[in-house]
């Protein structure tokens, strides 16, 4: 059943702010909802197309840790990754591939890591082809993780990918970001609806922005590129517009928001209301991708 996205904005914030508007970006949003997904399809911490043949990836991190058994450190045995993200190029229009694949696959070990400062799993990406697999025997069941933290682990969920077009919440010039915070806490006071509930999401995403929840913190590539927003796997999900109409607890226009944030599926916490945001570089052939934790 496909989930919709919230009713319209109430205002055109081209209108308000033109100098907002080469800010636009396309994002599709996934709403991940709790289900039974199928290893052939789009699917967050469902089963993967995974050829029997090819060994289920492990972490053996020296120095991972688990914060549910008192911030132990792990090991040495390794560590089963979890599936996170499967995407099909059919479900995601909006998403490139590199060449001769449609098929993007997000794993983690669902420890901490202390990689780059960011004291999160490490997102492992696989870039696959539906034709390739087509022959060839597939996984039945991913290995379970002897050891895990459950805020990392996500039940499996449907996705219902949504294309829409967002504004930054943090990543502007600081002056603009000034006034458009005090337009948006005028606005708040007056009608209820803030520019961030309208015109950003901090949910699960391809492309877009971040949905920082500290301030922008990009990656660098090697070859000194700034790296491109890949995904984001976050701990909210619809919140504000871009909750769907069915599922608002109160009655009314559409456009009260609900102060807590929405827990609908793979009970994820990542933290405080995390995200995992997933940067990739299509300047080097091979895509380096990295990734940024905040909460
Ligand atoms: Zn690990
Ligand atoms: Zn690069």
């Amino acid at each position: 059943m496909p989930v919709p996205a919230g009713p319209p904005a109430p205002f055109d914030i081209a209108d308000v702010f033109p100098e907002l508007v080469p800010y636009a970006r396309a994002t599709t949003l996934l709403y991940p909802r709790a289900g039974s997904p199928v290893r052939d399809e789009s699917s967050l911490g469902g089963p993967l197309l995974w050829p029997a043949e090819e060994s289920w990836p492990t972490c053996t991190a020296p120095d991972h840790y688990n914060p549910a058994r008192g911030c132990a450190v792990v090991g040495p045995a390794p560590v089963s990754m979890v599936p996170v993200l499967q995407l099909i190029a059919r479900d995601v229009p909006a998403l490139v591939f590199p060449a001769g694949t449609d098929v993007l696959q997000v794993l983690w070990c669902p420890l901490i890591h202390s990689e780059h400062d960011q004291h999160s799993p490490v997102p492992v990406l696989r870039w696959r082809s539906v034709a390739d697999l087509a022959d060839r025997p597939l996984l039945d069941e991913a290995p379970r993780p002897y050891e895990f933290d459950d805020e990392y682990v996500p039940l499996p969920c449907v996705i219902h990918p949504t294309e829409t077009v967002e504004y930054p919440n943090q990543d502007m010039h600081a002056e603009l970001s000034e006034r458009v915070g005090r337009w948006s806490e005028e606005m708040e006071e007056s009608c209820g609806i803030s520019y961030y509930d309208a015109f950003t999401t901090q949910q699960s995403k391809i492309g877009g922005y971040p949905g920082w929840a500290q301030p922008p913190n990009w990656p660098h590539c090697a070859c000194g590129s700034r790296m491109d927003h890949l995904l984001t796997i976050s701990a909210s999900e619809s919140c504000g517009r871009w909750l769907p109409v069915e599922e608002r607890t109160r009655p009314g226009g559409g456009w009260e928001t609900d102060s807590e944030p929405q827990h609908v599926g793979h009970e994820m916490i990542m933290g405080d209301c995390g995200g995992i945001y997933v940067f990739v570089c299509r300047t080097c052939p091979t895509w380096p991708t990295t990734h940024r934790y905040d909460c």
